[in-house]
């Protein structure tokens, strides 16, 4: 069986819609499908364009819901949620009661510095020898 539960959609940074990511998935053979857009909100409570913003998670959810059509093609629903040191107030009060099949963590950011950009060829070595030890 195959499962694939890190899937994004255009509702964060993806390029398919959800209508298009069932069908591509249970097209190709996965039985086991979750969805996870990114969900990044940094302490100071801003986001990101890459992300979905909290006042379109209900929205989120309804729309994954709706293309749920029985066993053979049912997607969980999940976030892929971004973790921060100094995340500890404004984090749990988004995602307590989220009506979520799963949770994901993830980390792409050291401090405000996004890790993924870590080997750009913006940045200096010195920058990213300090984003390392950090
Ligand atoms: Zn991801």
């Amino acid at each position: 069986m195959f499962a694939a539960y890190h899937n994004h959609t255009t509702l964060s940074e993806g390029k398919t819609s959800v209508s298009e990511r069932y069908d591509a998935a249970f097209g190709k053979g996965v039985r086991d499908l979750g969805i996870s857009d990114h969900f990044c909100v940094f302490p100071d409570g801003s986001t990101r364009p890459w992300s979905m913003v909290s006042s379109k998670v209900d929205e989120y959810i309804s729309e994954i819901r709706s293309y749920n059509r029985g066993p053979s093609a049912f997607a969980k629903i999940g976030l892929e949620i971004e973790w921060f040191t100094d995340h500890h107030s404004i984090l749990p009060p988004l995602i307590e009661g989220l009506e979520l099949d799963f949770r994901m963590g993830s980390l792409h950011h050291v401090g405000e510095a996004f890790f993924d950009d870590c080997f750009s060829p913006k940045r200096s070595e010195e920058d990213r020898l300090e984003m390392w030890r950090k």
